[in-house]
């Protein structure tokens, strides 16, 4: 039995390390060795020093100040109790880079990096092309593919005014915000804009039919239900980034729907959807006149990637 004021006799970063490790063990914490060192790093002050596997060989028998001590003994039980391991440290590696992570927004995943790759993969580095990114939450797509084609101006939106407040600071930090626009919108604006119409029109709207060459969005794909099942540190995350309606497929149905009104001609729409909604993805995009389409599987072989050409 792991004693919960066990933290009072550690002394040194070995004891603490190897507290924290058993702590999370004994709360089922999978990944509890690498997870445990990552929180011995968080501790964000000078007099932490403990950056690296090597730092913490070379500093074991060193004494932990009793305020590092006292943050990483929140942050393990944090942890213990299935707090997102992102949102204790507060940041998410994103295709090289690090997003600033809070409970506003969906942490960015690894299966992500693939519809990144398969957008930078279609274009050359230099071309000049106008990205719309929905759904934005911490920016992790946008400002990936703002960094990754520097001529490239990218409108990312999001119905969230909270995570837009992180996508931008996400966006000053890596130092894309020149390249960005962050819209607050349901989806797709100029739906809106065709049924509210002037109202938007400060933003000069109507300018935006028919004129990206790319459409990105890792939309919420898991059906309703199914919510409740997942995994407790899922359901930290906000429900509005996750859940897709009752067959998950609402928000994917009207960007291939609407998506053809935005997107060039010859414009591609790249897409994440769910481990089972392969068929149904290519057969809405068929409906909706998108050539070239591809299904394309993740690291586990499961159906991730929905790509097509407008017209
Ligand atoms: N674009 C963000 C991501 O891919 C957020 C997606 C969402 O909130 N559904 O992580």
């Amino acid at each position: 039995m792991i004693k919960q004021d066990i933290i009072n006799t550690v002394q040194t970063y070995e004891e603490a390390f190897d507290w924290g490790q058993k702590y999370l063990v004994h709360y089922g914490i999978e990944n509890s060795y690498m997870e445990a060192f990552w929180l011995l790093t968080a501790y964000r002050s000078g007099r932490n020093d403990i950056h690296s596997f090597n730092d913490l060989i070379l500093h074991r028998e060193k004494a932990m100040t009793i305020d590092h001590r006292d943050v990483y003994h929140r942050m393990i039980r944090e942890r213990a109790r299935r707090r997102p391991l992102a949102y204790i440290l507060g940041y998410q590696e994103f295709m090289g880079m690090k997003f600033y992570v809070n409970r506003d927004v969906l942490i960015p995943r690894q299966e992500t990096e693939l519809l990144v790759e398969a957008a930078t993969r279609k274009f050359n580095v230099l071309d000049k092309l106008k990205i719309l990114d929905i759904g934005a939450g911490s920016g992790n797509i946008g400002i990936s593919l703002a960094a990754h084609f520097p001529m490239a101006y990218v409108v990312a939106t999001d119905i969230s005014e909270r995570a837009l407040l992180v996508a931008q600071s996400n966006a000053d930090y890596l130092q894309k915000s020149g390249q960005m626009t962050f819209w607050r919108e349901d989806l797709i604006f100029a739906m809106d804009f065709n049924e509210k119409g002037a109202q938007n029109s400060d933003r000069n709207r109507n300018l935006l039919w028919n004129s990206f060459d790319v459409i990105v969005s890792n939309p919420p794909y898991i059906q309703s239900r199914e919510i409740d099942s997942l995994q407790e540190e899922v359901q930290s995350e906000p429900r509005i980034a996750l859940d897709g309606g009752p067959d998950g497929l609402r928000m994917i149905r009207r960007i291939v729907c609407e998506g053809p009104k935005f997107l060039k001609r010859g414009g591609w729409l790249f897409l994440e959807i769910g481990h089972d909604q392969g068929n149904q993805v290519y057969e809405l995009m068929q409906k909706a006149q998108f050539n070239s389409i591809e299904i394309r599987k993740d690291y586990a072989h499961l159906d991730r990637i929905a790509i097509g050409k407008n017209g």
